[in-house]
């Protein structure tokens, strides 16, 4: 008998590493190019703006907009674990410090949700070493 787990897991490999890390602490750590100051998300060998490769893992702050959501009714994959959520909003949240970043949101009923709406990140954890960001309404 297999066991199904309650949630997908993110794949975690070398490149997104510290993002998940970061999310453990409490921390939403982007890559910052140091050379023409581009945040890079989702996490890539260089810079999407100029090429360069020193980009060091640079904490951003919290804040964000919400760009768009949609508002799921139904278990995603048969996954148990987002049962009891129900229904569960998925965002693209536009942070301050520049970055795009696709995340649910909590705390919030879907018909109050709004594009515009001011959020501020929460953590949760995935596992004893990796955590994940979620946001709710500031
Ligand atoms: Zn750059």
């Amino acid at each position: 008998m297999s066991i199904v787990p309650n949630k997908p897991l993110p794949e975690i490999h070398e490149l997104t590493k510290p993002f998940w890390e970061g999310a453990k602490n409490g921390k939403l750590l982007m890559q910052k190019c140091s050379k023409c100051g581009t945040v890079n998300f989702q996490p890539k060998p260089w810079c999407i703006e100029c090429g360069s490769r020193d980009m060091p893992w640079t904490e951003m702050k919290q804040e964000g907009t919400v760009y768009s959501y949609t508002v799921s009714r139904t278990v995603a994959m048969n996954y148990p674990g987002w049962k009891e959520e129900l229904p569960v909003i998925l965002c693209l949240v536009d942070i301050d410090d520049g970055a795009r970043m696709y995340a649910q949101v909590k705390g919030v009923d879907p018909e109050d949700m709004k594009v515009g709406m001011r959020v501020t990140a929460i953590f949760e954890d995935i596992s004893e070493e990796y955590g994940i960001p979620k946001f709710k309404p500031l």
